[in-house]
């Protein structure tokens, strides 16, 4: 009997080992109920299995030589109470359970065994083995059912660990690939724009030197050379643009140098240098607010960020309109907001303008500074800058935008 019975849970570890070979869950329970034939000496067997969250079970393997199609397991079943002691729990005469006319298996099997597969909190299902005899279930029997119920919920539970780990791998393995391809996009934006910055200075050259010296150049030729220097214009501003995106937008951190910085001078210097293309549409800036916010930051970033802002709500305002920058504080933060009473951004449009070369007006032509990414570079350096930005826009009535930063202090 000692013989038998080790040759017993030798099978089960047999099973357990070969079980690590099974490509899915269902696999394993498909084997573990063979096991359990064998091991009990049973006719034929099946096993219900639980999706998580689910509260039903469902037939995911029935041997061969199984004679009927098992109902599924009712509430005030055999499966349920085994469950939830999680136990086996065994039926050994058929005879002496009452069972109602569909569920009624006594032609089938004289004596059957639930047994939950379940690890700590979880039921992942069950097995039953079913005789074509009664039994009296023996000491032995009822530890072999209690140890391939364990040995079948400790496989399912490996086999998942397994499968987490192999995901948890692959997601690594993906995050390690987005981000050097990402870095060769972006080495691969440095360096065009590099190349591309030369050519295009040496043809702006050459076309202001033609337009120097060739006083009797035909005035429709002078305009296309006019247009051409435009459209170059326009190009080395992308490639500005670019430039900064690329270079800043990855090594964040390395890149931001912090000083301390006077906002209001840096916002009236923006407004100084927004002056000609502001009066050019007849529009006035005013800034106004506290003048006494000394925060940490980028100056060349901060310039940057609200010359975009500035120079979007002139060249987006309306002729005699106004551009209004108020600095203000909110708790430790400093508060800047840049209002335009110009053509406002559609409500379907605002989500999209922070991405780049996102343009609301595709068809619209523009030569010279407006390249798509002046928000985008806006975006990077608000949380480069750890704040937040804000847009609050009618179509037609002007645009809010609301920039916060917090005052960081230097260590
Ligand atoms: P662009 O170079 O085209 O101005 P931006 O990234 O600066 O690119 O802005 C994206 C889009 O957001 C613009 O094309 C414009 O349609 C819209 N936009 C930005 N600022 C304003 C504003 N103050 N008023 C209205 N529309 C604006």
């Amino acid at each position: 009997m000692r013989e038998s019975i080790s040759n017993k849970i030798a099978l089960l570890n047999q099973a357990t080992l070969e079980s690590f070979l099974d490509t899915d869950s269902a696999k394993i329970v498909e084997h573990f109920t063979e096991i359990g034939i064998k091991l009990l000496e049973a006719d034929f067997g099946f096993a219900w299995w639980k999706t998580i969250n689910a509260k039903d079970y469902h037939l995911i393997y029935k041997s061969e030589n199984t004679p009927y199609n098992p109902k599924p397991p009712r509430q005030e079943g055999g499966n349920f109470k085994a469950s939830k002691t999680r136990l086996p729990f065994f039926v050994a005469s058929v005879k002496s359970e009452k069972y109602s006319k569909e569920f009624d298996v006594s032609s089938y099997m004289q004596s059957y065994v639930i047994i939950p597969i379940a690890y700590k909190k979880d039921i992942y299902g069950s097995l039953v083995i079913c005789f074509k005899k009664e039994q009296n279930f023996s000491e032995e029997m009822r530890e072999l059912a209690t140890a391939l119920g364990r040995t079948t919920a400790q496989s399912i539970t490996i086999f998942r660990l397994k499968n987490k780990e192999k995901e948890v791998l692959a997601k690594a393995a993906q995050q390690e690939a987005d981000l050097r391809e990402e870095q060769l996009r972006t080495e691969f934006i440095a360096n065009a724009s590099h190349e591309i910055r030369t050519p295009l200075a040496i043809i702006r050259g050459n076309i202001d030197l033609v337009l120097l010296k060739n006083k009797k150049i035909p005035q429709d030729i002078v305009e296309s050379l006019h247009i051409v220097n435009g459209e170059v214009e326009h190009l080395s501003n992308i490639i500005t643009d670019l430039t900064f995106l690329t270079s800043k937008g990855v090594v964040l951190k390395e890149d931001i140098i912090l000083k301390k910085v006077d906002l209001f001078s840096v916002l009236n210097s923006v407004v100084v240098r927004c002056k000609t293309l502001a009066d050019k549409k007849k529009i006035t800036i005013s800034l106004s607010g506290l003048k006494n916010i000394i925060m940490v930051g980028d100056v060349e970033c901060l310039e940057r960020l609200f010359l975009n802002l500035v120079s979007n709500a002139i060249h987006y305002g309306k002729v005699g309109g106004f551009v209004k920058i108020k600095i203000s504080k909110t708790g430790n933060k400093a508060k800047v907001v840049v209002s335009d009473n110009g053509v406002g951004i559609s409500h379907d449009d605002l989500p999209h303008i922070f991405t780049r070369f996102y343009r609301v007006d595709k068809s619209h032509h523009t030569i010279g500074r407006n390249t798509g990414l002046g928000l985008a570079i806006v975006k990077w350096i608000v949380s480069a800058h750890k704040g937040s930005i804000q847009v609050g826009s009618v179509l037609g009535k002007g645009s809010d935008f609301e920039v916060i930063l917090p005052i960081l202090k230097l260590d």
